[in-house]
């Protein structure tokens, strides 16, 4: 911190103790819809540890506010006042299923039981700081059953609950996959209720459409495709090798 930085603190620090804040009429507004009251400003003002100088000659102060949540103001030093123009927009999302927390960053622990395995992972998530309940952000999830997936179709022991679970992790309808194939859409039934065991060919491939998509990649299927939708192949065939 610099001399001005501590001078500043130290200045604003003694101003708000004493109660001279301005609030601006936007700053007033921001703070009414995040819930923040006066003594909140103060009490972020008051503990306030530093200060950082903003290029318009404002102080930006990072500090909480009386329940200790993240609160962050801009404040001008006018004579013997501080005017608080503006919050930061930095308004912990408050919780949909309590109505009284905030959400917050936080590596959660998401896990799952397929074909009597559990599998567990630890996740960028959010969690409530009131209820406590846990929110998985949609790709870390997605992220989260093409591992499973990859795990189960590992091996050659896959049944028809994973083989289900690996479809459906990397998004393919059961026609598609059985169009794929070249099967009918009741083989790929038959297999996933254990009806019949599943062709260890289709397994290996789809177990190969898995690994991909754990790579970002859709190769396999790009390939698939390419069969299906390739012109029959004519009785001379020129060929151009690589060099
Ligand atoms: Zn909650």
């Amino acid at each position: 911190m610099t001399i001005a930085e501590l001078a500043a603190s130290a200045e604003i620090r003694a101003h708000a103790e004493a109660g001279r804040i301005t609030l601006s009429h936007p700053a007033r507004q921001r703070g009414t819809m995040r819930g923040a009251r006066f003594a909140d400003i103060r009490h972020a003002l008051t503990t306030a540890l530093s200060g950082e100088a903003q290029s318009n000659g404002c102080w930006r102060i990072d500090s909480a506010d009386t329940d200790g949540d993240e609160l962050t103001v801009i404040v001008a030093i006018w004579h013997d006042v501080l005017v608080i123009t503006v919050f930061q927009e930095i308004e912990p999302m408050k919780c949909p299923l309590c109505n009284k927390g905030a959400v917050k960053a936080a590596d959660v622990e998401i896990s799952e039981r397929v074909a009597g395995h559990t599998f567990t992972a630890t996740i960028h998530g959010e969690q409530c700081d009131a209820c406590n309940e846990v929110f998985y952000p949609g790709p870390a999830v997605e992220a989260f059953e093409i591992a499973v997936a990859r795990a189960l179709t590992s091996t050659d022991e896959a049944g028809g609950e994973t083989f289900k679970y690996a479809r459906k992790a990397v998004g393919l309808r059961a026609e598609d996959l059985a169009s794929l194939l070249g099967v009918a859409r009741e083989t790929i039934s038959r297999w996933e209720t254990g009806k019949h065991p599943i062709d260890s060919a289709a397994l290996a491939v789809l177990a190969l459409i898995v690994k991909d998509a754990a790579q970002g990649s859709t190769s396999t299927l790009e390939v698939l495709r390419a069969r299906r939708e390739a012109k029959p192949l004519s009785k001379r065939v020129a060929l151009k090798l690589a060099s």
